[in-house]
């Protein structure tokens, strides 16, 4: 009996400290070149010894850790694969995924502000502006001295952004940009807006909005139960003059935003993936150290059902996005095959989540271990992006050739 009073108390107290081994099943590390490796294991030890020890407190407070930005611009989780010519770090799809699954491991909320900066303000400067804004924007947002947002979202237009209504009118030697845009991740901080409105035609343009233009305003959304660590708020526009030379010159129609989300999406097929194997990792543990009955909680053979299938589905979702990021680099991925690693990867990691949950009993529902935070977060992850439901009629659209989401 005293065996089993003083076990608890040792494990519990140790629970904090961020004792993560990232499961390698099928060796996977093998497909990885030298420099992936060492680019992912940087990106490791950043996560531990900056996000791990201060990550529970912002969650719980609900706040993005600021103080962080600087070191992700080091660790080049801003704009990976943006050339150095413009501030990015040059890198290719593998590496991006991996600093994604690296930072999504720490948390689901740090990862998106990368992924925003990254993939949907960085990315849509560097594919679809001029060179004036390109040289502007591009070396600031690397080196994180500007943070940006994307507003696609609307309060009634989510899954079907075509329909948005945001504005802009045509004035001479401005736009007038008029509406609202609806869960904006980084937007209660960020320097600058990517935002996507309709001209006088119709036709969907992309414009960069800086704080401080008259008539917009960021409020931040407040009562979140997901992402906490991550900021969320509105954008609205009353009459706000955006000068010509803010628009995105390039892109025309929503084909521009959709662009974005499919360079965001596929960092997080990766970063989810990190989320579901710091969850497996904490349950294995805890199930090693947990005694009941006498013996761990991993020797009784619902738990190691529960363990078995997790690293079943991590390591096939390893092998997935490996796969897309050779696809990607030789630049052969397909929306739709992003779509689906997006959708396979989210819900590997809900799931994964869920069960650790369990794994870890009542300690499970505590800020002393990761495992609840990761679930939370999950819920927003599987939702923004194209949510579930939109992913898998993408795949059905793709297989069929009949489109049943419009
Ligand atoms: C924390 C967080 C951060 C976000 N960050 C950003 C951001 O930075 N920028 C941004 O622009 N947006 C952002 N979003 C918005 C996100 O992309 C949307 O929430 C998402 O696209 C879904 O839109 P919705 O919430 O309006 O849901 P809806 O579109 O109203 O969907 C509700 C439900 O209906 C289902 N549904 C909808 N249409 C169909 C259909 N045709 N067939 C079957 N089912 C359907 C959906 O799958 C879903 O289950 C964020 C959201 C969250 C929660």
């Amino acid at each position: 009996m005293s065996k089993q009073t003083s076990e608890p108390n040792d494990i519990h107290r140790s629970a904090k400290k961020d004792l993560y081994e990232a499961p390698d099943y099928y060796q996977i590390d093998d497909l990885l070149s030298e420099e992936h490796k060492l680019i992912r294991d940087s990106v490791r030890s950043w996560v531990k010894k900056e996000v791990s020890p201060i990550i529970e407190d912002f969650a719980q407070k609900a706040q993005f850790p600021k103080h962080l930005i600087p070191g992700l611009a080091e660790i080049g989780a801003f704009g990976p694969t943006i050339p150095t010519n413009y501030g990015g770090a040059g890198l290719d799809y593998i590496s991006y995924g991996l600093i994604m699954q690296e930072i999504e491991r720490g948390d689901s909320g740090i990862r998106s502000a990368a992924s925003v900066q990254g993939s949907l303000v960085m990315y849509p400067i560097y594919a679809y502006g001029s060179e004036e804004q390109k040289m502007h924007y591009l070396p600031k947002l690397a080196s994180g001295e500007y943070m940006g947002c994307f507003g696609l979202t609307e309060p009634d237009h989510g899954s079907d952004p075509g329909s948005m209504i945001t504005n802009i009118k045509d004035m001479g030697d401005y736009f007038l940009l008029n509406g609202a845009k609806m869960w904006i991740s980084n937007s209660p901080f960020a320097d600058i807006a990517i935002v996507w409105a309709k001209d006088e035609e119709g036709i969907i343009r992309g414009l960069i909005v800086e704080k401080g233009m008259e008539g917009f305003s960021a409020p931040e959304i407040h009562g979140k139960w997901s992402l906490r660590a991550s900021a969320s708020g509105e954008l609205v526009f009353d009459n706000v003059k955006v000068p010509k030379k803010n628009v995105l010159p390039n892109v025309k129609g929503l084909k521009g935003p959709l662009g974005c989300l499919n360079q965001a999406r596929y960092g997080i097929a990766w970063g989810a993936l990190g989320a579901a194997m710091d969850c497996y990792d904490t349950a294995l543990r805890y199930s090693k150290e947990r005694i009941q009955f006498g013996r761990p909680i991993g020797g009784f053979q619902l738990q190691q059902k529960k363990l078995a299938e997790m690293i079943t589905e991590i390591t096939k979702g390893q092998l997935l996005v490996w796969r897309l990021g050779v696809l990607r680099n030789e630049n052969r991925a397909s929306p739709a095959q992003i779509s689906m690693a997006k959708r396979n990867s989210v819900e590997t990691a809900i799931n994964i989540a869920r069960e650790a949950r369990q794994i870890l009993g009542g300690m499970g529902i505590t800020g002393e271990y990761p495992v609840m935070r990761h679930m939370m977060n999950l819920e927003s992850v599987v939702t923004y992006e194209g949510t579930h439901d939109i992913h898998l009629l993408i795949t059905g659209m793709d297989i069929t050739g009949l489109n049943a989401f419009e």
